[in-house]
């Protein structure tokens, strides 16, 4: 059977910082490369709550605070509703920075009101004001959530390093929700604890940016290989790609910022 994969895109006008539309487009064209034909489609304030159903990969981007309001009056209610649900279910969806703030409890922005998040991950989001510094810089991360890492190790043999670039003002603090990885260089969730991100079911949030994908293929395949095995029912194994490029790209970044032994 032909198998294809649709991707939802959060918001794409309101939540696409630092060419997060770079995740969408890296996991349109591995899929593409597969010979898997994908769709994107917007969840906006002009879809309703069924098309988040239709979805098999959920990717969100970064907003500033004023956008992240905007998106959080639409999202309430039955959307978000269906997108918790989605989650749930293990549909699969990368979320940076200002959409994993989102997927929170709440965010307190630098001004004006708290904004109630989809409570999704037990975590808060806070930012300390204007006059604070912000979280701005290469962050290089291990992944440790569980199961996450040990599947990525398994996938690439390697230590599963991610390099990404961020820029926050605000600050995640964790509750229950397992972190995403441990800070290796860079601040992370709020430069004080070391812990970057958070996963919960098969949804990864994290503060990078880069895009991430790109810089860190082996994610976008772990993503698209759990969207096909979510939405098949079936053991997946994906055909490898030729990846030298970033992988050169990833070394000489390692070596730019001094991080000896990552996986190379
Ligand atoms: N508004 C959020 C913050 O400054 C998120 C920023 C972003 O997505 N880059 O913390």
């Amino acid at each position: 059977m032909q198998q294809e994969l649709t991707i939802g895109w959060l918001y794409p006008t309101l939540m696409s910082t630092y060419g997060d539309r770079g995740n969408v487009i890296t996991i349109q064209r591995r899929c593409q490369w597969r010979g898997i034909p994908v769709s994107i489609i917007p969840l906006d304030a002009a879809t309703d709550a069924e098309t988040f159903y239709q979805v098999d990969i959920i990717v969100g981007g970064g907003a500033q605070d004023r956008q992240q309001e905007i998106v959080m009056r639409d999202l309430q209610g039955r959307k978000a509703e269906a997108m918790r649900n989605q989650l749930e279910k293990g549909i699969p969806g990368v979320f940076t920075c200002g959409s994993p703030q989102l997927l929170g409890h709440y965010y307190e922005p630098a001004f004006g009101q708290r904004i109630d998040g989809l409570g999704l991950l037990d975590m808060v989001s806070k930012h300390p004001g204007p006059d604070a510094k912000r979280c701005i810089g290469n962050v290089v991360f291990e992944i440790t959530a569980s199961p996450l890492a040990e599947e990525l190790r398994a996938m690439t043999g390697t230590r599963p390093i991610v390099i990404g670039f961020e820029n926050h003002g605000g600050r995640t603090y964790l509750n229950s929700v397992s972190p995403l990885g441990k800070v290796i260089a860079g601040y992370g969730n709020n430069g004080e604890d070391g812990y970057e991100g958070a996963f919960y079911r098969n949804a990864i949030a994290t503060y990078s940016h880069g895009p991430l994908l790109p810089k860190n293929p082996f994610l976008a395949d772990w993503l698209i290989q759990k969207a096909l095995e979510q939405k098949y029912q079936e053991t997946v194994s994906l055909t490898k790609l030729d990846d030298s490029l970033a992988e050169r790209a990833r070394s000489s970044m390692f070596d730019r910022l001094e991080v000896k032994d990552a996986a190379r």
